[in-house]
């Protein structure tokens, strides 16, 4: 059964008539490629917005890319080090000094917390989150071990643990706010289950976990030996008092715990493809051997822009995001759309409900009949939802907004 781990026998059946089983020039025939891989779809928020690219004017709130460009401070660093040809191998996990300056940045009560203690040999610099939460997963997973996913989720956590021939196990948080709870998440733990991955500031919904969901996942994880991998991208854009990180508020589980991060958010650096990992020793030493197979390291002269961005205060930009987050939330209540407010990240996760409407079907016409792009609800596992980003200009959010409410006032009359 190895490459159906964890799959149903429809599923099975499903993929084997779609198995690409063809001749190659030898007249041989070829082999199936990996299963799990060959069940994955590409990423329905990326056709979304090729359809909106096809749509004259249309206003795209579909992507999570701020529309900030890279402070001048951190691209001059780079600059610096070309012109030094910092351009040799560099050490695998990134330089001593990078790794200084991150586990200071995530202990310093301003920028981390000091609750969050890594030794600089617990830190391991990574190509963006993407490939931190890739690494993670598959020196976790073994085939067949299940990943519980607090859903709504964002879709790479199912994509990168069906690749790795593990089990995605979705724990619905759609009627509990976005929060977890700890009878339903005990119901979704099984002997096979490995691990649970956290992401709060949350993608899709900007919600962040109140201390009673991380108290759940932390008795569970002592209860039953699970790791968490944190998925923290988004937690230097938080615009309320009150936010915890899981690995501070329950650092006595370090252990248990990959702490992943990001500067493709707070400094607007998507495509410089930085982040990192931090881990406890025993757990960074695995990780680092998937990433040395896997990227060997980052860019040599790319590693003191990171140091640069670290000291980079990501306040102005979380200010005008906090601003779009009030106005955004604003509109969806005087168009009658429910939100949870979102109390960090750049998104609104609107249900759509009262329209009538799949969430799809709701995109769709969105980008036909009012020129706005959003993002289907079923892209993070919850129908009846749509995902609106606010990291674009005042001008578009504002008209895009207008557009939508005149939009939802057209369907809801329909209806
Ligand atoms: N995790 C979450 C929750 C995200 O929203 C994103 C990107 O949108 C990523 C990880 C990937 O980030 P990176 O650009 O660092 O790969």
């Amino acid at each position: 059964m190895l490459g159906y781990a964890g799959m149903g026998l429809e599923e099975i059946g499903a993929l084997e008539s779609r198995r690409d089983v063809g001749f190659g020039k030898a007249g041989l025939m070829r082999k199936a490629m990996n299963a799990a891989l060959m069940s994955l779809e590409p990423s329905g928020i990326r056709r979304i917005n090729a359809l909106a690219r096809d749509t004259p004017g249309c206003i795209a709130l579909a992507l999570g890319e701020p529309e900030f460009d890279t402070p001048s401070s951190i691209c001059s660093a780079v600059v610096t080090a070309l012109e030094a040809r910092d351009t040799h191998y560099p050490p695998n996990n990134g330089t001593e000094s990078l790794r200084e300056a991150i586990a200071a940045y995530m202990r310093h009560p301003s920028t981390g917390d000091a609750r969050l203690r890594y030794d600089p040999d617990e830190v391991i610099v990574t190509a963006g989150a993407t490939e931190a939460l890739s690494v993670a997963l598959a020196a976790l997973l073994d085939p067949g071990d299940e990943v519980v996913i607090p859903t709504p989720a964002f879709s790479l956590y199912e994509s990168i643990v069906r690749s790795h021939h593990g089990v995605p196990v979705p724990l619905d948080t759609t009627r509990r706010a976005f929060q977890i709870d700890a009878q339903a998440l005990s119901a979704c733990v099984t002997d096979r289950t490995k691990a649970i991955v956290l992401c709060s500031p949350s993608n899709p919904t900007g919600c962040v976990l109140d201390a009673a969901s991380l108290d759940a996942v932390a008795e569970a994880l002592a209860r039953w030996g699970l790791y968490a991998v944190c998925d923290d991208v988004y937690n230097r854009l938080v615009y309320e008092e009150g936010f915890e990180r899981f690995a501070a508020r329950h650092s006595e589980l370090r252990g248990q715990l990959i702490v992943v991060d990001s500067c493709s958010k707070p400094w607007a650096m998507t495509g410089w493809r930085l982040g990192w990992i931090a881990a406890a020793r025993p757990i960074a030493r695995e990780i680092a051997k998937m990433h040395q197979f896997t990227v060997s390291s980052v860019p040599s002269f790319e590693m003191p822009a990171l140091e640069a961005a670290l000291t980079v205060s990501p306040c102005e930009m979380r200010r005008v995001y906090r601003g779009r987050r009030d106005r955004t939330v604003a509109a969806l209540n005087a168009m009658g759309l429910p939100v949870v407010r979102p109390q960090g990240a750049f998104y609104a996760f609107p249900s759509i409900s009262r329209t009538g409407l799949t969430s799809i079907e709701f995109c769709e016409r969105a980008i036909r009949e009012a020129g706005v792009a959003l993002v289907p609800g079923t892209c993070f596992g919850a129908e009846g939802h749509v995902r609106l980003s606010y990291c674009v200009s005042d001008s578009d959010l504002d008209e895009a907004l207008h557009r939508l409410a005149r939009f939802v006032s057209t369907i809801c009359v329909e209806g």
